[in-house]
Order: C-alpha cells, then structure tokens, then sequence
C-alpha cells in the first residue's frame, strides 16, 4: 500500500520519494469518503504519471478520479515543454475533447413536462445515438478535412448555428493548429459519417430543470442565462466518436515505436507511450489531436442545430423565440499549451486534462468576452438519475492549473453494473420518478445506472472546497436520450 498523506480535508499527497522514480508528488482531490472508495488501480496509474519526463508540479487527480487508460480519468498533467515535456495520448483519451455543451431555453418545467415523451422521442430520432451511428451530414473526404481544420466554424459558414454560438464554445470552436495532413486514412474513414452524432455509453443528450432552491449563485447564474425559477436547459455530452479514437490509436503505435529505440524514454506502463512534445512525433500528434478537438466542437454544434429544430417543431416557436442559446461548450479530454506560473516564473506547459475541465477563473485571456469578469463556466454530468452542474473557475483554480473534475465518475465497472440491474426495468423506474429515458441499447442503460456513480454532491462539494471551483447552480434530469 502506498503511503498517502492527508493535506487537507479535500486533499492528498503521495510524496515524491515514496517509489519508482516519481519526478514530481502525486496528489488527489478528494474528501475522506471520496478516497476510502477510490479504486486501487489510480494510485498506481497516478503515480506513473509522475515519472513521465517534464512534468511541473504534481500530477493531479481529481475527485471524480477512476481508473483510465494509462493515465486515472481525472487526471491533470501539465508538462514543461522547455524542460523536455512529453505529449501522451494515455493522457487526454480516446475520446479527444470529448465534452459538453449546454443550452438555455425560456421555457419552464410546466410548460415542457407534459411534452417530455414526445420531446425525448424526438430528439432521439433526429441526433443519431448508438456505436457507428451516422449522422445526416453527408460530406465528402475533401470536406471532411475541412471540419477538422475549422471546427464550428466550419459549420456556422454551412448554416449549422451563429456567431454567438462559436464566442460561447472553448477555443471559439476552432482550435488553431489542426492540420488534416497529420491524420491517418483510417482515421477519415472513421469519421466522415459521424458529424451530429452522440455515440453510445455515457454519452447523453438531456432535458434539465434548473429548480429554484439549486441555484446557488443568484448573479453568476443570471449572469449565465439561468433566470426563471423551473427553467428549462439541455446539456450535451459526446467526442470526436471513431475519428478521434483512430487518430490515438495511431499515434499510440507511433510512440511505441520510438519512445526507447529514438528517445531513451522508459516508462512502467506502455499504456503511457508518450514522446517529447518538442519531436516531429510529438508535433504531429499534437496537430493531428487538434483535428479530433475540432472534429468534436463540429459534431457538438451540428447536434445543437437538431436541438432547436427539434424544439422548435414541438413548441411551433423558432428558436430564437424559445431562447435557445448556448451558456458555454467545454471539453475535458485534452492537452493544451498554456502559460502558467510555476514558483515564481512563468512557464509554458502542455495541460494534460483527462477526464477533467478547464476552470479558467475571471480575467484570464481565453475566457468569453461577455464572461470575462464572470471566469469560464464549468459544465459537469453527475448521472442520468441525479444531477448535474454549472460550475465556474476561482483564482484559486491556480493549483491545478485551472482545472476540475468533469462528472461524478464511476464507481464500479460496466460488466458489475449490467449484472446489477436491467435496463428495462431501469426505464420503467425511472418514469415513474418524473425522468423519460430513451436508449439504444437495454444493458448500455443498465451500464449507466444512477448508483453506478459516485455521488455527485460529494464530488462537487470536494472540488468546490479544495478551491477548484464555485457552484453556480444544479440542475435535475426530466428528460434523456442514451447511446
Ligand atoms: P466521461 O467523460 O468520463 O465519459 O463521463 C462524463 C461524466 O458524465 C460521467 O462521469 C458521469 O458522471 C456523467 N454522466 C454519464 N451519463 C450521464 C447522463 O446520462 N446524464 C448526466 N447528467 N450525466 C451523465
Ligand atoms: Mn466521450
Ligand atoms: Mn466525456
């Protein structure tokens, strides 16, 4: 057992010297109840991330840590790139920029309530769910490329949303950088049907009530759109889909090949196969990931255009009309170069988030205009069963590079969990507490049931504690389409 020391109430350490070569300590985000169930498995995973070359400070673990792909999912790495930083696809996921986006509406609960059904119904018929579902873009290779250079500006040009929408989407939907000749054939194949898709797992489309006693913050809430009691919301939740999954898969057999024949790298799990940023194998993938961020900021925002033509065919009122605006689209699977103070020097480090939101706090360049004196709105799932959250940065957030949890994070496996429960019955119980669930697949629900989480409550509080962020307001599902 490792030794893990408490710093606080919400935080612990697992010292440099304790084994294996560790660069830097490792601590975790957590209360005590948070860390008496964490799973093995991050200690391990947490504290090989702290040998990878050039990492500054700690490596991180956030509340809703569990077990990842080489690196926990919640975890935050940051690596100096002057000082020999690596760049490891283990540490930003599959699922490149996997995020979630959330949108206001003026309506309240008693207006959409009685509609539920047919509302949920429809949206799951126009956004596609489901492993290798297409969507109705129909784009060609040449175009496809394009998406993944330009992002959501790709689709605002082509009629899929409006300025507003990019002002209000991290990066302004389009990161710059993304260069479609780094990307694999494969790769394209993967993705050019899947624009305006949700996948499938833990990735949802919900309706929310943002009731009055869970506004926490009256100003920022207002602030962020949140202004009637009962009002309505839809948050998003979904990636780069087989797109982004190929393009690090590639780069993983890529950096196999190289970290030890060509770098000298030595890590103690291949699930961590990096290379240093500053290498033309680092350079390539850090261009290639730049297309599976832009790839996903496009299937967001194409999925935020069936939203209001959905909306606006049930409520027979246009989208505008029904308020139908974006508070913010955020991703949690990526790495970034940021400029960050480190002691008493500013340093600039390529943010590994993992699982894990950027928190940006007031006045820091990269947050929306019209939030800049707000700081970065943080938008976080808790479970199809019992909450969500609106979060936004804290000048605090400097201890972990401006970073947060990103869900509730599970607590037990998906094989557990469809043995646990079924996915019918699952449904039906779910109705009868006032929350309509579509779904494609009977055990993929069963895989995402409420108590296979970990308290959401517990996780915010954690995270709000520790400094990482501020509460601004919960929301409670009514209404939610499943992959
Ligand atoms: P991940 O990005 O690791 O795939 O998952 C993100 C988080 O979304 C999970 O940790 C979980 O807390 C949350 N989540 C998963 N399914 C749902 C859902 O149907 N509704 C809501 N509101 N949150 C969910
Ligand atoms: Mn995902
Ligand atoms: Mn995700």
């Amino acid at each position: 057992m490792l030794q893990v020391e408490r710093i606080s109430d919400t935080l612990w350490e697992i010292p440099r010297d304790c084994e294996k070569g560790m660069r830097v300590p490792a601590r975790i985000y957590a209360t005590e109840k948070l860390i008496q169930e964490m799973d093995e498995t991050v200690y391990e995973q947490i504290t090989n991330v702290a040998t990878l070359p050039g990492i500054s400070q700690y490596a991180l673990c956030m509340p809703d840590g569990h077990s990842g792909y080489g690196f926990p999912i919640g975890g935050v790495a940051a690596m100096d790139v002057e000082q020999g930083g690596v760049i490891s696809p283990g540490g930003i996921g599959f699922d490149i920029n996997c995020g979630m986006r959330l949108v206001i509406t003026n309506l309240v609960e008693r207006e959409v309530k009685p509609r539920i059904k047919e509302l949920t119904n429809s949206l799951f018929k126009e956004v596609p769910a489901g492993v290798g579902s297409a969507g109705i873009l129909k784009l060609t290779r040449e175009e496809f490329r394009r998406v993944i250079e330009e992002g959501a500006r790709w689709c605002v040009a082509n009629g899929y949303g409006c300025e507003e929408d990019l002002a209000l989407t991290e990066e302004q939907g389009c990161i710059d950088g993304a260069d479609a000749l780094k990307v694999s054939e494969r790769a394209i194949d993967r993705g050019l049907n899947q624009i305006g898709t949700l996948g499938s797992g833990n990735h949802y489309l919900e309706v929310q009530v943002a009731r009055k006693e869970n506004v926490f913050d009256q100003e920022l809430a207002h602030a962020f759109g949140i202004t009637a009691p009962d009002q309505v919301v839809v948050m998003f939740h979904c990636g780069s889909r087989g797109f982004g999954h190929q393009v690090a898969t590639d780069y993983l057999q890529i950096f196999l090949r190289v970290m030890e024949n060509k770098y000298r790298i030595k890590i103690l799990d291949r699930e961590l196969a990096c290379a240093p940023f500053n290498s033309p194998e680092g350079q390539n993938y850090f261009a290639a990931m730049k297309c599976g961020i832009n790839m996903s900021f496009a299937n967001r925002q194409v999925i935020l255009h069936h939203i209001r033509k959905v909306f606006s065919t049930i409520f027979q009122r246009s989208a505008e009309d029904l308020g139908l605006r974006m508070v913010y689209d955020v991703a949690h699977n990526t790495a970034k170069l940021e400029r960050h103070r480190v002691g008493n020097q500013e340093r600039m480090l390529l943010v590994h988030r993992k699982g894990a939101t950027r928190a940006f706090a007031p006045g820091m360049a990269g947050v929306p205009e019209q939030y800049k004196q707000l700081g970065q709105p943080v938008i976080i799932g808790g479970s199809m069963e019992t909450g969500s959250y609106l979060l936004v940065g804290v000048p605090s957030g400097a201890q972990s590079f401006f970073s947060t949890a990103h869900g509730s994070g599970r607590t037990m496996s998906r094989t557990k969990a469809r043995k646990l429960w079924r996915g019918q019955k699952l449904q039906h119980d779910l109705e009868q507490r006032g929350i309509y669930v579509r779904s494609t697949s009977w055990a993929g629900l069963a895989e995402e049931a409420g108590s296979a989480y970990k308290d959401i409550d517990e996780v915010i509080h954690a995270a709000e504690t520790a400094g990482l962020c501020k509460r601004v307001a919960r929301f409670s599902p009514i209404g939610n389409i499943k992959g």
